[in-house]
Formats: C-alpha cells, sequence, structure tokens
C-alpha cells in the first residue's frame, strides 16, 4: 500500500533541499542515502546522476526514472499545501518537476519492500541537469545500465496520461558582429549589430509552427553604451520539431534570417547548432506503453496517449535502445510560480507505477 502521509513528506523534504540545475550536489548525496536506506546498490557517477539497484526480482530489469534537478534559478522553496493540493509560497517554482517523480519512485519501492511484493530487479536512474537539455542523461554512461526498458516519471496531466512520442530539438547559439563607432559622431562607420539581430528575428518564423514544431528565441545579449553603435549581440534559440524533416526546415530558416540580414548591413554572423535530442515514438503496442495503458485501466484511470512539445531523458534512452514510457506524477504549471501537485494525483500516481512493477 502506498503510504499517502509518507509519500507527502518525503515530498517536502525534497522540495526543501535546493536542486536548480549545476547545483545538485546535495539533492543527490541525500537521494543515495534514501537509496541505501532502501538497500539499494548505489552508485554517481562522475557528473551527478545517481543509479540505484535492486538486482534480486525475476525477470528482466526494469528502469524507473526521474531529474532530480529543477527549472530555473529558484531556491528556497516554501511548499504550501491547501485542499490537498502542495504549491509553493507563489515566490518561486514549486520542483514537484521533477521531485513528486523522485519521491514517487522512493515511494513505491519502500511500499513493495514492506508488503514482501514479487518485483523485477529494478534501476533506478535519476538524473542531473535534465531541464537545460536532457544534459545529465545525455552525458550518463547507457552502456553500464542493465535495463532494456522502464518508465519516466516526468510528465503532467490527469494520471493516466503517458507520453509516447516526443520531439527533436535544435539549440541555436549566434553571435552577431557589427563594427562599433560613436554613435553620435559618425554613425555611418558603424554596422549596429543589435539592428541586424532584431531583424533576423523579426523576419524569421517562430512560436507555433504547425502541431508538431515550434521555435523560440530565448535570450538575446549584447551592447555596450546608447552612444556606442554595438559591435556584438549574442543570442540563444532553439527549434523543436517531431518530424525531423520539418525541424531541418525551420533551423535552416533560422539561420538563413540571420545570414540574410547581416548580409544586408554588411555584418557576419557565427553559428553553433547543435542537435540536443533526438525524437522518438512508440506505438500503443509497444511493450511499456501497451503496459503502461492496462495498469491505468486496471486502476480506473483512463489512459491518454500524449505526443509531447518537449523533450524528456526517455529521448536520451531511447536513443541508446532503452524503450520508456513517460507517465503523469500529476505536476501541473510547472516551471511558474504557480506550480502545484495534487496530493491524491501523487499518490494515485504510485500506485500506478507500483502496479506497472507488480506486472514484472
Ligand atoms: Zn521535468
Amino acid at each position: 500500500m502506498i503510504n499517502e502521509s509518507r509519500l507527502v513528506q518525503t515530498f517536502l523534504e525534497l522540495v526543501a533541499i535546493d536542486s536548480p540545475v549545476g547545483h545538485e550536489e546535495a539533492m543527490g548525496a541525500e537521494l543515495m542515502a534514501r537509496f541505501a536506506a532502501l538497500d539499494g546498490q548505489v552508485v554517481r557517477d562522475e557528473h551527478g546522476n545517481v543509479i540505484a539497484r535492486w538486482p534480486n526480482g525475476q525477470g528482466d530489469w526494469l528502469m524507473l526514472s526521474a531529474h532530480m534537478d529543477t527549472a530555473g534559478a529558484d531556491v528556497g522553496i516554501k511548499p504550501r499545501i491547501r485542499d490537498g493540493v502542495i504549491y509553493s509560497d507563489g515566490a518561486t517554482i514549486l520542483g514537484g518537476d521533477d521531485k513528486s517523480g523522485v519521491a514517487i519512485i522512493l515511494e513505491t519501492i519502500r511500499s513493495l519492500q514492506e508488503q514482501g511484493l514479487a518485483h523485477p530487479p529494478l534501476e533506478a536512474v535519476i538524473s542531473v541537469s535534465e531541464e537545460v537539455g536532457l544534459h545529465g542523461a545525455r552525458l550518463l554512461d547507457k552502456s553500464k545500465l542493465r535495463a532494456r526498458r522502464g518508465y519516466v516519471l516526468d510528465a503532467g496531466g490527469p494520471i493516466g496520461t503517458i507520453v509516447n512520442s516526443a520531439p527533436s530539438q535544435d539549440a541555436l547559439r549566434v553571435t552577431v558582429f557589427g563594427k562599433k563607432a560613436h554613435a553620435g559622431s559618425e554613425p555611418e562607420r558603424g554596422v549596429n549589430a543589435i539592428r541586424i539581430a532584431s531583424e533576423a528575428i523579426a523576419a524569421m518564423p517562430l512560436g507555433r509552427i504547425d502541431f508538431e514544431t515550434t521555435a523560440n528565441i530565448g535570450v538575446i545579449e549584447g551592447g555596450t553604451a546608447t552612444n556606442i553603435v554595438p559591435d556584438e549581440v549574442r543570442i540563444r534559440g532553439e527549434a523543436r520539431s517531431r518530424n525531423n524533416d520539418k525541424l531541418a526546415a525551420q533551423t535552416v530558416a533560422m539561420v538563413a534570417a540571420f545570414q540574410d540580414a547581416a548580409e544586408r548591413h554588411g555584418g557576419r554572423v557565427e553559428m553553433k547548432l547543435q542537435r540536443s535530442y533526438n525524437a522518438y515514438k512508440l506505438a500503443e503496442d509497444a511493450p511499456v506503453i501497451a503496459a503502461a495503458m492496462a495498469a491505468a485501466r486496471k486502476l480506473g484511470f483512463e489512459p491518454i496517449l500524449h505526443a509531447s512539445g518537449g523533450g524528456a531523458d526517455a529521448n536520451i534512452f531511447a536513443e541508446a535502445g532503452i524503450q520508456c514510457a513517460v507517465i503523469s506524477t500529476g505536476m501541473a504549471e510547472v516551471h511558474t510560480p504557480q506550480e502545484h501537485i495534487a496530493i491524491a494525483d501523487m499518490v494515485n500516481s504510485a500506485r500506478w507505477l507500483a502496479e506497472l512493477i507488480a506486472r514484472g
């Protein structure tokens, strides 16, 4: 039986440990201790990812995964419970993305041990730096993982929501170079890098491109003073699509917009393009998807297959030949100060996970 108050307590304790991307040290140490207390064989790789194994059991290894980092730079998170729902105090995110997943994995393993239930060999993989392009999972040495299938607890939506498809993402880093000049006495000798960047960004397709393709310019910085024609602007953006041909076309359009604008004004651009992760799509009859649907139905939850607009560690695991379904923990409005999670949803997600583990 999933112990509701213990699950909530675990979640609140994890939320109280700051772990924004790149600062997961304390959280990693805490998780190692918690998994060790559950008799897990725990290792932490050189990147900070924590892996715990319970090799005893029948059948094939099963992975349970979540990420320990939280989005942005928020620290000092103060959870508040109102009417069965856990919120932050409104000043920060809650960090239920993805500490709800971590807490659910801990509680589910503990409860199945208490009941002495049979289970397959289990491998818990808790990654770092998921929120900045699945960094921890990418660096993790997947060849050392035992499981070839698993469940990633890192989605929102009603319990029963299963992400079976997610996009590829390209990351774009652009530096626009112009030419410095005094803005008052000889502006005609300058080439304004901010102007080039502005025209490029205004000209390119952004936002929702179609049902499976999106693009964003998220960071722009440059210039030094109002009386100097700026000679350098740095821009970071991204494009995503569940269709790789569409992604290629979108990325090319963004690159071309920068090149065209630079050419028009006599500036130049340097660009770094990187595929952050690749798309995956699992059919309804893929074993992890079929099991997740059947287990949801058995518990009375309507299975909802969802094509995500965002990547998850499951994208990286899929590239390494590990099939994962991403399932809902009940987290809602993540990455905002309104983020919250209903206690009932978190409990039901744990019950769902327990049912999935029981299926072997
Ligand atoms: Zn997440």
